[in-house]
């Protein structure tokens, strides 16, 4: 088996339903890894993409890391089957690279690991989550729990669309939801917060500041919301402001969540140190593309719990069916997911019914993707 072609391009992506509505030119690469395989008479392709909320990676996956694939001789990607390794061709895409300054390299890597994870199960003829169950010995699973993840500021009318949005995911069977603060005042972050308890109980409402507080904003905001007893306090300060990070925990009883905007081992272990933490109730929100992939990935989670973490505090981000299939195979808590933003990237299959605030897993070979007819004709426009 070998890789026959890399294909990339940069799409524009929404956080909102709404694609017209400003949203700072985000965008997020697409990735086809096409190869000799025939599975059902069909060539066998992975598709990946950078996850969702730090841009596209045209860049570094066209000069770097796509060369050193398409470089590579087979056998150094091939497992003892002749299928094409994930863990080898991640050692392949990081060969010369020195640690640490992870920039957006990370990111880079993540996007092609993600396609080749989707090869690999592929050709194991297994749904991602069943593959990665195999691979830790585990026994696969059939749905785990999810929160829908939106709540973005609209530019107009700001109160009474975010209900809307909120009560679409109620109908739609989610649970537990996800609103973001931080990009105004905090009396306007606590009218939202008011908004959304007023579609899910209090203690089903997770805010996230976008790590856009500074140390005395941290504070002022912990303390305003502390009553409330929400889900949980997401993305308080810098993600490497671990002093205000630990002087928030300290003072906030309820659920802290962190770790989306770290990306390696060596961070993730400052942040259980130095971070404040608690391991009884925090959450750990490390996004598996954007850490490097799915190898980097598990050695963070190995790590912590290695370190007295339970499984069930990582929640990984993303919103999309990657992070939904790490989660089930990994047995981890739970998956963020984005059923009305982000789109198409966002959210299960399509006409994946919710129940009781939990996704059924896809059962396609592969992530699933040719299960999400948006997406997949924006992939098909690849290759
Ligand atoms: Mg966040």
């Amino acid at each position: 088996m070998r890789i026959t072609g890399i294909h990339e391009r940069p799409v524009p992506i929404s956080r909102f339903g709404d694609p017209g509505l400003p949203t700072g030119g985000l965008d997020t690469s697409i990735v086809a890894i096409t190869t000799d395989a025939v599975r059902d008479g069909r060539a066998v392709v992975g598709y990946g993409f950078s996850s969702v909320g730090r841009f596209a990676q045209s860049g570094l996956i066209r000069e770097r890391f796509a060369p050193r694939l398409m470089a590579a001789a087979p056998l150094e990607l091939l497992d003892a089957e002749g299928r094409i390794d994930p863990a080898r061709a991640w050692s392949v895409m990081m060969a010369g690279e020195k640690l640490g300054g992870h920039g957006e390299r990370c990111v880079a890597v993540g996007t092609l690991d993600m396609a080749l994870w989707d090869i690999a199960a592929k050709m194991a003829d297994l749904p991602l989550h069943g593959l990665l169950a195999r691979l830790s010995g585990r026994a696969a699973i059939s749905a785990i729990p999810v929160y829908a993840a939106g709540g973005y500021r609209y530019p107009a009318e700001d109160l009474s669309r975010l209900q809307d949005e909120l009560l679409c995911c109620r109908d739609q069977g989610y649970r537990q939801i996800k609103i973001k603060i931080g990009t105004t005042c905090l009396a306007e972050d606590i009218r939202r917060v008011k908004a959304a308890c007023k579609v899910f109980p209090a203690e089903n409402v997770a805010v996230d500041a976008m790590n856009a507080y500074g140390p005395r904003a941290s504070m002022a905001a912990a303390s305003a919301l502390g009553p409330f007893g929400l889900m949980w306090f997401e993305d308080v300060c810098d993600p490497l402001d671990f002093e205000t990070q630990a002087m928030v925990a300290d003072s906030y009883p309820p659920p802290i969540a962190a770790g989306e905007a770290l990306f390696s081992e060596a961070e993730a272990k400052l942040l259980d140190q130095h971070g404040g933490l608690r391991r009884d109730r925090d959450v750990l929100l490390f996004d598996p593309v954007h850490c490097y992939g799915l190898p980097e990935y598990t050695r963070i989670v190995l790590t912590l719990l290695a370190r007295g973490w339970p499984s069930s505090a990582f929640w990984p981000h993303g919103g999309h069916l990657f992070s939904l299939h790490v989660a089930a195979g990994l047995g981890l808590g739970g998956a963020e997911m984005n059923p009305g933003c982000f789109l198409p990237f966002g959210g299960p299959v399509d006409r994946c019914e919710i129940r009781d605030g939990a996704v059924p897993l896809p059962d396609a070979p592969g992530i699933g993707f040719e299960c999400k007819k948006a997406l997949m004709s924006l992939f098909d426009s690849l290759v």
